[in-house]
């Protein structure tokens, strides 16, 4: 906090599609989907109708032995676009609580059925949320390594800034495959270790290749789920079938607090037994299938399946690549790695401050409203943004680029 002033913060007061607006009524487009979650633009009149509508039925109720019929709808919704076999649906409501569900689903899952196993199988630059649980699973690239003596160990392969990383990784799996509770991914994209981008076709050779040695597959996409990476999944471009998936951040259009872990079948019914018993799965989260947050996600899914707007996104990439090939030449970038409406602009580093933050503080005094992730730009706006706001986003921060070229 004791620069908090001097990294200009935003203080918003309300927002109109995708400009934020200040408690001075500056405007800023939301250049980072308010941390990659709003997929159709803020104050979106049907998804603030559905959230009314259910308010004057009701605004929760507890899902722990029970559920409401918000909830009821969002799951048989889902159920049929989730790329996980014959899904059932634990919900809660941040990402890192949708992993630890998941995490605690695949360890009982062996214990339930008889079978103990140890670790679990993560790669470098993976990032699954801030609790115990996740940062276990995730790099120490977040500074979270103080934490280390918390964290249980997993075993831990190169991630997607290594090229040969699915090889290796069906390397560890002959290695250790007995004692592998799960394979952790985050398919296609590790988003918050960088924006580091795998072929499709390198993810679907881990997974399947772990799925033949019976290992379970979790598959992260809290990030590029609800059309970030220019289709509804990950796991659908790279053409795999997790066992276990955990969403967030998009699927209530960045409205409210909700994450859901899928399970497939297969983990569902080991853990049918006795009331009681030692197979029952003990978890859950006072909020978790919260009846707001569920009414706004299944009308936000019901918006970006039939409005088109996910085929319109082939269009707007076409043009985010473009402007990332004209940022590319612009001195102090050292690289730019893009999938869909995941962009990361990797600055070089500079003697003279941390250039990340540097440079997103100029775009959002121009209106542009950026965060980095170390040293890396991130631009991921809404799914909504016209083209021509794509091009403001990129041109500004070109420009802010080449004011401040005396950095490097
Ligand atoms: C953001 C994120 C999380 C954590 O979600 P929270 O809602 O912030 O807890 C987990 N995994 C991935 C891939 C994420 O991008």
């Amino acid at each position: 906090m004791s620069c908090y002033e001097d990294n200009c913060p935003i203080i918003v007061d309300r927002a109109e599609g995708v400009y934020l607006i200040d408690c001075d009524g500056n405007k800023y487009i939301d250049g980072v989907s308010s941390l990659w979650a709003n997929t159709l633009g803020h104050n979106v009149k049907e998804l603030n109708d559905s959230i009314i509508k259910q308010l004057n039925k009701i605004a929760h109720s507890t899902l722990l032995g029970n559920s409401n019929t918000a909830v009821v709808e969002l799951a048989s919704n889902l159920s049929k676009v989730v790329p996980v076999v014959d899904p059932h649906f634990l919900f809660a409501s941040d990402g890192a609580s949708a992993v630890e569900q998941a995490l605690k689903v695949a360890y009982q899952y062996w214990e339930n059925t008889g079978k103990s196993r140890e670790r679990f199988l993560t790669l470098s630059g993976a990032y699954h949320g801030d609790t115990i649980g996740a940062m276990s699973l995730g790099d120490s690239n977040f500074e979270s390594a103080i934490f280390d003596p918390l964290k249980f160990k997993t075993l831990r392969s190169p991630g997607y800034s290594e090229p040969r990383w699915a090889e290796l990784i069906c390397k560890t799996i002959d290695e250790n495959k007995d004692d592998i509770i799960a394979f952790v991914l985050e398919p296609l994209v590790q988003a918050a270790g960088g924006m580091y981008i795998s072929a499709p076709n390198e993810v679907k050779k881990a997974v399947s290749y772990a799925q033949e040695k019976n290992i379970p597959v979790i598959a992260d996409e809290i990030a590029t789920g609800f059309g970030r990476i220019g289709k509804l999944f990950a796991s659908e471009v790279c053409g795999i079938n997790p066992d276990i998936m955990c969403l967030g951040k998009g699927l209530s259009a960045g409205y409210l607090p909700i994450s859901i872990t899928a399970v497939s079948d297969r983990f569902y019914t080991a853990f049918l037994g006795e009331d009681l018993s030692d197979k029952t799965f003990y978890h859950g989260h006072t909020f978790g299938g919260n009846a707001l947050a569920a009414a706004v996600s299944s009308t936000h899914l019901e918006l970006l399946l039939k409005s088109g707007i996910l085929k319109e996104l082939e269009k707007k990439i076409v043009v985010i690549k473009k402007m990332c090939e004209e940022l590319r030449e612009i001195k102090g970038v050292r690289d730019i790695r893009n999938c869909g409406f995941m962009t990361g602009v990797e600055l070089m580093s500079s003697n003279k401050g941390p250039a990340g933050r540097l440079i997103c503080r100029a775009c959002v005094k121009k209106g542009v409203f950026l965060r980095p992730l170390g040293n890396t730009v991130v631009v991921m706006p809404p799914l909504v943004i016209s083209e021509d706001e794509i091009r403001i986003i990129f041109n500004r921060l070109g420009d802010i680029l080449k004011e401040n070229s005396d950095l490097w």
